[in-house]
């Protein structure tokens, strides 16, 4: 473990050559203290938690006091937003404070988020509200407790200052972490602005630090445009299983390493609805659930484009035609999963289909129903399950489950095993927008508990814990539907 003091700052991507963004001072907030801290990040980067409660760790990270090495740093880039091209976007409320490596030997990119204006911020204030930041901070753990590659928040910062969106609100700061923030748009801007040496550059770049098996190879550039290909189709793959829904997939945030990138609107299925849409602002249902692997292709279409003066358009159209494929192939091994298969046959498809149908059909909750199969019962004579008892009317799964006794039985499934397997992959907890919203509601008075205490339960979303039952509960009333604005 280490302190602060301890911890080697570097920033690889502020020393590229210029034109890769702008060095800018954070704004620290006044009366900035820490409001919430997670453990988890604090690992990855060596520190002991006691080293989050000094007052240099929210001096440090919180802009007003850099430590030695922190070059913080503005990022530029572009993106399809909604399908438009927007020629210049970049890091406009974020700074990348720099790197750290820890005794792991893995590479951590820090990144401030509401740090105060940038080049790049175009008008707006730099700022971010206390909701936006707490959404991204339990999301980004929640994420990975689901075991899916996501950036990480590792604390939140509050301070005396207010922001203003439709009325005046809390301000708070996010740290992140992430191997590298870049993003599908980075490549665009370098691409649209006609800067080919700099698309190589930074492709370099990210190969060099994150694909060192293609560093120097000859044909390096197609490789690592299929192997983000492949990343991407297996993210897709990951969300759709687990019922999550970004709500702004714009390549500006498209991680290019696959991870779930700047966490917006976003929101996880109660109801089995696959053309939820989560984003108030998504009118046509763009990025709506169902949409997510077909938008994703779509994107990778703008990489490729953005990379074809390090491949060729042949090269560019095989990846892209790998992508459906490889897609399918993920979730359906995700489904399998999910439903405690073992062997793989190619009615496996049907009869993942059927179950969707039914339950969009029947509006059942979809983390409950796949945590529920969990307990199903091979045995002719077993009762009810508690699986059809989240059906309104019983009567509509009956069908599929007497597919699924014969399928189980077929490969001589075993309950008690198939359950314990399930149990690892379909979670209890998930951060239901509810859920995020009522512990939002208590920080917005200044009490982060809930923040902590939902921040434990997400971290280890499968393992059930008597004291985090609430978490389980559909939404209630005041709680279906929320609509999420942009507004951040
Ligand atoms: P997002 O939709 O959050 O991914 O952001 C899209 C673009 O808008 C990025 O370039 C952001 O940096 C920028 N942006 C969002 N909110 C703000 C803000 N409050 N101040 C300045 N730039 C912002
Ligand atoms: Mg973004």
């Amino acid at each position: 473990m280490s302190s602060l003091e301890q911890l080697r700052f570097d920033n690889t991507y502020a020393h590229l050559p210029a034109g890769f963004g702008a060095r800018v001072a954070p704004r620290p907030f006044p009366g900035a203290r820490l409001e919430s801290v997670n453990p988890a990040a604090l690992r990855l980067l060596d520190l002991a938690p006691e080293q989050a409660r000094r007052p240099e760790f929210v001096a440090a990270f919180g802009g007003e006091k850099p430590l030695p090495g922190m070059e913080p740093f503005a990022m530029v880039y572009a993106g399809h937003q909604f399908g438009v091209y927007v020629p210049r976007l970049g890091d406009g409320r974020a700074l990348l404070l720099g790197q750290v490596r820890n005794a792991a030997g893995e590479s951590w990119d820090l990144h401030l988020k509401g740090a105060g204006p940038t080049p790049f911020s175009r008008g707006g204030d730099g700022r971010a509200v206390v909701r936006s930041t707490i959404r991204e901070y339990l999301c980004g753990e929640a994420m990975h407790g689901l075991g899916i590659p996501t950036t990480r928040g590792l604390c939140i910062l509050g301070g005396d200052e207010k922001v203003y969106r439709e009325e005046p609100e809390r301000g708070a700061m996010l740290v992140r972490l992430a191997p590298t923030h870049v993003r599908f748009g980075t490549f665009e801007y370098f691409h649209h602005t006609e800067q080919q040496g700099h698309v190589a550059a930074l492709a370099d770049h990210v190969i060099a630090a994150h694909f060192p098996h293609l560093s120097g190879v000859e044909g390096r550039h197609a490789r690592f445009y299929a192997e983000v290909a492949e990343r991407t189709a297996r993210l897709m793959a990951r969300w759709q299983a687990v019922g999550f829904a970004h709500g702004v997939m714009n390549t500006d945030n498209m991680s290019i390493l696959g991870l779930t990138l700047d966490y917006g609107p976003f929101g996880f299925l109660d109801d089995f609805e696959p053309g939820f849409i989560c984003n108030h602002s998504d009118d046509r249902g763009r990025y709506a659930f169902d949409q997510q692997p077909r938008i994703a292709l779509w994107n990778l279409a703008c990489l490729g484009e953005a990379l074809l003066s390090l491949l060729s358009e042949d090269e560019a159209r095989a990846t892209l035609g790998a992508f459906q494929p490889a897609f399918s192939a993920h979730f359906l091994a995700a489904m399998r999963d999910k439903l405690g298969l073992r062997e793989a046959r190619d009615e496996d498809r049907a009869l993942v289909g059927d179950l969707f149908s039914r339950m969009a059909e029947a509006r059942v909750d979809y983390t409950r129903l796949f945590r529920a199969l969990g307990r199903f019962e091979t045995s002719t004579s077993a009762g009810p399950s508690a699986a059809s008892a989240l059906f309104p009317d019983p009567a509509a799964f009956t069908p599929w489950a007497e597919q699924y006794r014969a399928r189980l039985r077929s490969e001589g499934s075993v309950d008690a095993e198939r359950r314990e397997r399930m149990d690892r992959v379909n979670p209890r907890y998930v951060l239901r927008n509810w859920l995020a919203e009522a512990a939002i509601r208590r920080a917005e008075q200044g009490d982060y508990s809930e923040v902590d205490r939902l921040l434990e339960a997400l971290a280890d979303p499968f393992t059930e814990r008597p004291e985090f039952e609430a978490y389980t509960a559909p939404p209630p009333s005041w709680g279906r539907h929320l609509v999420v604005s942009c507004s951040s």
